[in-house]
């Protein structure tokens, strides 16, 4: 395992965070040293206004404006709100009725993915800028092993979005695993459990993305939506945002 967190200059963060993993000997490694460690591992580095975009300087302002704390996808949904001036392209497609929280047009929040190879070696990989509006020094829990993130290869490889603290306060990812391992259920089970039951009982909001030892997928979610696809070899890519 390697992460790294409150990191502005590193032009791809999964790579530092996998740099730390095999090259450290530590697991997590923050701000300026974290930057350091990146450096010297010879990863590309940018300036901090490399990630700023006005899309995310309008969310910004949102959410300062409504005095909000608000997770990638729900910025873009009150930008969009704010902004809207017409029939966005999601509402003439019929997507869905009512309040849009994903606009696709202005989708940039955290990303994960999650393999299986044919060796069964599982891994799980998840990057964000975290929430829009959040306090200086915050760490979600994206970098936190075991919380956004995790993977082994005796049940299963996760990766989470949503409400990082409620992700942090369940031990999201790894409750996963542990379900599979300590409690014998399958992939399905254990994270619809977590996902549909343990979060909303205290407010968490999100999903996953998740696959096991025997190539299993799964990936539920308890918000409106969630940007998700997958692909198994020789067969055709799978996408989806709405349920
Ligand atoms: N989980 C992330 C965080 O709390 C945010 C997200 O997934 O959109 O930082």
């Amino acid at each position: 395992a390697g992460a790294v967190a409150c990191v502005s200059r590193i032009r791809y963060p999964v790579r530092a965070a996998r740099a730390v993993m095999e090259r450290s000997g530590h697991v997590l490694f923050v701000a300026a040293g974290a930057e350091a460690f990146a450096e010297a591992a010879g990863l590309e580095m940018v300036a901090p206004d490399y990630f700023s975009t006005e899309a995310r300087r309008e969310q910004l302002r949102c959410a300062l404006a409504a005095n909000a704390t608000l997770l990638d996808h729900d910025g873009a949904a009150m930008t969009a709100r704010a902004t809207q001036t017409g029939v966005r392209p999601d509402a003439q497609s019929g997507a869905q009725t009512g309040t849009t929280p994903l606009d696709e047009n202005r989708k940039f929040g955290t990303v994960g993915a999650v393999a299986l190879d044919a060796q069964g070696n599982l891994a799980a990989a998840t990057s964000t800028g975290g929430l829009t509006n959040k306090l200086a020094g915050r760490v979600g829990d994206t970098p936190l092993i075991g919380a956004g993130n995790y993977a082994d290869n005796r049940t299963a490889a996760v990766s989470c979005t949503g409400t990082g603290e409620m992700f942090m306060r369940t031990v999201a990812a790894y409750d996963v695993c542990a379900r599979m391992a300590y409690g014998g259920q399958s992939l399905e089970a254990a994270a619809h459990e977590l996902v549909m039951t343990s979060l909303p009982m205290i407010g968490g909001s999100g999903g996953l993305i998740a696959v096991d030892a025997k190539g299993n997928i799964c990936l539920p979610f308890n918000s409106e939506g969630m940007y998700r696809g997958f692909a198994r070899v020789g067969e055709a890519l799978q996408t989806a945002i709405y349920r």
